[in-house]
């Protein structure tokens, strides 16, 4: 049974057919990446899944079970976790607490236990192997920094499905090697995970499957070649 699985999922804009008829499957431990060109639907199938856009017509199932996406809070509270390439994290506030929001968001004074804030913050990026000050305002970071933090933020969420747009795009190599390890730690888990990438090497370094989409439909999915991707 598939994480998630959606049937001839159609999303119209005006006259622009931007999804037709797309069935799409990533399975539990699965690494999909999805491809294709500018215009091809890409942001519109995983704004879809993270409740953000609404489909036409067609079925979005979650392990098995038909879901409504009608808004992103809908997502998350399903466990669809979407980490795009424009921020969500907060400038004005410190890494441990952009870290925490959602989870302690009330700051009145009193009610928030801010030193095991701080330790559980700590623990969370020491998890996935992330060294970072969580005591720094957000704005002090640079911008590998703060997209780490990003997914940092999403796995400890432990996710049934994650969604990530183009996370390399802003990281130096070394930081991109540390994201695929936590990427594949994450599989093991048996999160669902989506990539969108451009980047054929990495797709075939990570991936273990690849749907290509193309003017909004699928025109191919299938695995990629080596099969133990697990250092
Ligand atoms: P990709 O992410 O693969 O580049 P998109 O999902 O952004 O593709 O776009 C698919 C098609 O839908 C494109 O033709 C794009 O111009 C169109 N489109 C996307 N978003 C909108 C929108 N908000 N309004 C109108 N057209 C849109
Ligand atoms: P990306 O593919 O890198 O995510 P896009 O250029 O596809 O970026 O889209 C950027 C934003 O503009 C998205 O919110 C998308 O929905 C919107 N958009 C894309 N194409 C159109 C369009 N033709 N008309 C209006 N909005 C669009």
């Amino acid at each position: 049974l598939p994480v998630l699985a959606t049937h001839q999922i159609t999303k119209r804009y005006g006259a622009t057919i931007a999804l037709r008829n797309v069935d799409f499957q990533v399975h539990a431990g699965e690494i999909h990446a999805l491809v294709g060109e500018n215009g091809a639907g890409k942001s519109t199938l995983i704004k879809i899944l993270a409740g953000a856009v609404r489909k036409d017509s067609g079925e979005i199932r979650l392990d098995g079970k038909k879901i409504e996406l009608q808004e992103p809070a809908a997502a998350q509270r399903l466990g669809i976790r979407v980490v795009y390439q424009d921020f969500s994290l907060f400038p004005n506030i410190t890494v441990g607490e952009n870290l925490l929001v959602g989870r302690w968001h009330s700051r009145l004074p009193g009610l928030v236990d801010w030193k095991a804030c701080y330790r559980r913050a700590e623990e969370l990026l020491q998890g996935i192997g992330f060294q970072l000050d969580v005591r720094k305002p957000l704005n002090s970071l640079g911008v590998a920094e703060k997209q780490m933090l990003e997914i940092a933020k999403a796995v400890a969420e432990q996710p049934r499905l994650l969604i990530l747009d183009e996370p390399t795009a802003v990281l130096e190599e070394e930081e991109t090697q540390r994201l695929f390890g936590v990427v594949r730690r994450l599989r093991q888990s048996g999160t669902g995970i989506i990539f969108i990438s451009h980047h054929l090497e990495e797709i075939f370094t990570l991936a273990d499957r690849v749907t290509i989409l193309k003017d909004g439909q699928v025109v191919d999915t299938r695995p990629t070649a080596s099969t133990t991707k697990d250092e």
